[in-house]
């Protein structure tokens, strides 16, 4: 089969088109045939040798979408059970929810599997890191990664869910516990999980006000339902806030951009009794100070990583239901992978970009 293999971290060039072995099915595993997987911030910090290190060569590809042509031995006609699950058969069109948890730890076992012991370890890991993902014609995924998909939601959608909607969906829904009429505060609401993050907090009844960095993505922010739009480069967030809300602060925030900057200003706009939840997945010399109104406002800071299973079952459904509308900013070959890479790296594209298989 034809694939992109990265044999070395490093820039977009890295990323080679090969003819590779196409893998088979292990015991409890699907074959998929890939249509679409996305490029997204982790690809590009996964890619460069930023985000984790794992002996190479490696297929990567989180969260792809296709269709079942091979089940793998004990799947025999149906892998799923359970009301709802769907059986799971050949010509299936599947999303792909990308943490291998081990089911058993004490984080599975609470329903919390975004924290699962087995996701930095042999025992799980992320697919299209700890293990091969969709940058290929084929790839080979525990069947019970896989999860359904109607047939109104299309391939290059369906690869945007499991790392892009369902995160900001749990984010909103169950982290934030955004409540309809609420006003929500999206700081990087301009990037491609951005605008799903606005989307996200509306669908849950919210009132955006959308901080962006690059008033080119203004637009696009408005698109998705922000209310108001303002410029982190112009404006002072937590003086937005307090304009947007007549003085009360703002009872939840999705800080996506987690700088040192936005995350004192994220907290200084909430109003008491809010809730803070920080998106950034990497380091970037963030440091919260906690000053004393955090104990006697009650307001809540907590984290977001990723999204389980469900979250990506509860992504498809709004996405069916015409809630939540994906935004693609651009859709590659995948032989034009690293052609990709260097566009989203380069914050060239509004939206997700997607490459088809
Ligand atoms: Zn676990």
């Amino acid at each position: 089969m034809q694939a992109i293999v990265l044999r070395e971290y490093g820039p977009p060039a890295n990323l080679k088109w090969e003819t590779v072995p196409a893998p088979s099915p292990g015991p409890g595993e699907a074959l998929l045939r890939v249509r679409a997987v996305s490029v997204d911030l982790f690809s590009i910090e996964f890619r460069s040798g930023r985000a984790l290190q794992v002996p190479l060569p490696r297929i990567m590809g989180h969260g792809p979408a296709g269709e079942v042509v091979e089940l793998g031995p004990g799947l025999e006609s149906s892998g799923l059970e359970g009301p709802g699950a769907g059986a799971l058969s050949p010509g299936q069109r599947v999303a792909v929810c990308n943490n291998i948890t081990c089911g058993v730890c004490k984080y599975c076992r609470l329903g919390r599997e975004t924290l699962c012991e087995g996701l930095m370890n042999h025992r799980g890991g992320m697919i299209g890191a700890h293990r091969d993902g969709g940058y290929a014609e084929y790839v080979a995924l525990p069947a019970r990664n896989l999860i359904t998909l109607p047939d109104s939601i299309s391939f290059e959608t369906a690869c945007l869910i499991p790392n892009t909607i369902a995160p900001v969906l749990k984010a909103c829904a169950g982290r934030a516990r955004i409540r309809p009429g609420e006003n929500v505060l999206i700081v990087g609401a301009g990037g491609g999980m951005g605008l799903h993050a606005v989307q996200a907090a509306r669908a849950c009844g919210g009132r955006v006000l959308a901080a962006i960095r690059s008033d080119r993505t203004r637009e696009a922010a408005l698109e998705a339902g922000a209310s108001e739009v303002f410029s982190t480069s112009e404006r002072d967030m937590a003086e937005e806030a307090r304009r947007f809300t007549g003085g009360a602060g703002v009872d939840a925030v999705l800080d996506i951009a987690a700088t040192r900057e936005t995350l004192a200003g994220s907290l200084a706009s909430l109003a008491p009794a809010g809730r803070l939840v920080i998106m950034g997945y990497f380091p970037r010399g963030g440091v919260l100070e906690t000053p004393t109104w955090v104990f006697t406002e009650e307001v809540e800071v907590t984290g977001n990583r990723s999204a389980g299973r469900q979250d990506v079952a509860e992504a498809i459904a709004l996405i069916e239901n015409g809630r939540i509308d994906p935004v693609i900013g651009a859709v590659f070959p995948l032989k034009e992978a690293a052609k990709a890479h260097a566009a989203v790296e380069a914050r060239e594209i509004v939206g997700r970009t997607v490459l088809t298989v």
